[in-house]
């Protein structure tokens, strides 16, 4: 099927909880969105198939939590101060600015020029000023006294506080090489260009390893991550291998620290974008910040007897970024039972925000107290709601459109035989299970029994 519109599914994201504008009853704040209700949970299963994959399944990969805000010395050590910055430049008629990167890839529409074949403004062909570079970290005070001893920065990658304990963690866990340390967090980042949608915000989610090696492993490391990764939007997340694709970087334009970069692109409506990037960060930041703070960030080599600096890969998703691929991916138009157009959101079982929909035939009364017992045996166990509103079609409808693998439907024949109905959300295919059968029959199907937040398993 041929991926949908981008303005198809920011409606689809607004209309069912998933991903609002931000402040909008104030007119909206460019580059930020609110996770609704099905975009956090959403977002929940994203971290956790990553986690799963990245720290559960996996002996050599640890997990942490580095603080937000620290020490700026961090971001002056890992070469961001200085160089964490992007060329912009300004329309001299209608004052708008942008980053000379974008204005180049079309970013901001068609690539316009003048008769000497410079690129003019794209809004009104105005003449553009020459790029400045600016630093794309947010800076705050910490304390009282706003100078320039309280500055601080919102972190525009996770990857330092990894750096920064290295030795920490190696010591701490006993770690030999080669291990990983993982982490989830969001990070900040003063982006100008629009976003086109939660491709590019201000503040954004990202899953990111540091997987610390011997030097001589390191070009093996990086080749088994770039594959490692690629599988993992493939066969976990379900995208397809079509609308993927690796992307090396050439030798100018690899950041300063990497010895090596190839990015996962996705064929997004608008062309093809990163979605991760794998780098071989080589000893650079071990090395700078042991410089920097008189630290030695080393490893005890105890084959060779030597202290050594290991080296770093890196595999740096973006949460929130591959949650807009999630829901350009997943969105589906196919015919209903009577052969009508529905919106089906196809995510993986492990993926989609709710699991099983709990829905009465109808609002009976009768019906109420059984329909309401089988959504308590349901909730402990697997992200459920529970919908007694409109006609069944339409609540199957409503369900399909937010991708819920599966309904239970609760009828007058129900408060007979104690038995119940399961919908398949692609096959459209109703069976009927006693209620005793049911948490098994659902564990069969969902695959893993897993605990919604808060609830006990039985
Ligand atoms: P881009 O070239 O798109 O600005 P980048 O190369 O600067 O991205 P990295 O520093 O490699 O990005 O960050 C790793 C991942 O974090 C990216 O692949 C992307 O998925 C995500 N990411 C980076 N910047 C943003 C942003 N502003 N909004 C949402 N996600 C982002």
């Amino acid at each position: 099927m041929p991926a949908p519109d981008l303005e198809t599914v920011v409606s689809l994201a607004k209309r069912r909880g998933f991903v609002f504008p931000s402040a909008e009853i104030y007119g909206g704040f460019a580059n930020t969105y609110d996770y609704g209700p099905l975009g956090v949970e959403l977002k929940r299963n994203i971290r956790e198939a990553w986690w799963r994959s990245m720290v559960l399944e996996r002996d050599d990969v640890v997990g942490m939590d580095g603080a937000l805000i620290t020490n700026p010395k961090v971001w002056e050590a890992s070469g961001h101060v200085a160089n964490f910055n992007d060329p912009l430049v300004d329309c001299k008629r209608c004052k708008q600015r942008f980053r000379v990167d974008h204005l180049e890839e079309g970013a901001y529409g068609p690539v316009k020029r003048d008769a000497a074949g410079r690129i003019v403004c794209p809004i009104d062909g105005g003449e553009l000023t020459e790029p400045r570079l600016f630093n794309m970290m947010f800076k705050t005070h910490v304390g009282p006294v706003e100078d320039e001893a309280s500055i601080a920065y919102l972190p525009p990658e996770t990857a330092q506080a990894m750096f920064i304990n290295f030795v920490n963690v190696q010591q701490s866990m006993r770690l030999k090489l080669p291990f990983g340390i993982a982490q989830t967090r969001v990070s900040f980042r003063n982006e100008i260009t629009p976003g086109r949608f939660i491709f590019r915000t201000l503040e954004f989610e990202q899953m990111e390893m540091e997987y610390f090696c011997k030097p001589e492993t390191a070009e093996r490391w990086y080749r088994y991550w770039i594959e490692e990764r690629l599988r993992w939007y493939v066969e976990v997340l379900g995208i397809s291998p079509q609308r993927l694709r690796l992307r090396e970087h050439s030798k100018e334009e690899l950041a300063h620290y990497s010895a090596g970069t190839t990015d996962i692109e996705y064929e997004f409506p608008w062309g093809w974008g990163e979605l991760e990037g794998i780098a071989n960060r080589t000893d650079y930041d071990l090395k700078a910040h042991s410089q920097y703070s008189g630290v030695s960030l080393t490893y005890y080599d105890e084959e060779s007897g030597q202290h050594i600096v290991p080296y770093v890969i890196e595999p740096a998703a973006g949460l929130t970024r591959t949650l807009a691929v999630l829901l350009l991916e997943c969105y589906t138009v196919e015919p209903d039972e009577k052969g009508d157009p529905r919106v089906v959101m196809k995510f993986r079982p492990s993926i989609a925000p709710i699991k099983v929909a709990v829905l009465p035939l109808s609002k009976n009364e009768q019906l109420r107290p059984l329909a309401r017992k089988v959504f308590d045996l349901v909730r402990p166990h697997w992200m459920a709601q529970y919908d007694d509103t409109q006609s069944i079609g339409r609540r199957y409808r409503r369900q399909d459109e937010i991708g819920t693998p599966y309904c239970v439907t609760i009828d007058f024949e129900s408060l007979q035989d104690e038995a119940v109905t399961i919908r398949d959300r692609d096959t459209q295919a109703q069976v009927r299970v006693p209620i005793a059968n049911l948490l098994d029959a659902l564990r069969e199907r969902l695959g893993v029994c897993e605990p919604a937040p808060g609830s006990r398993r039985d």
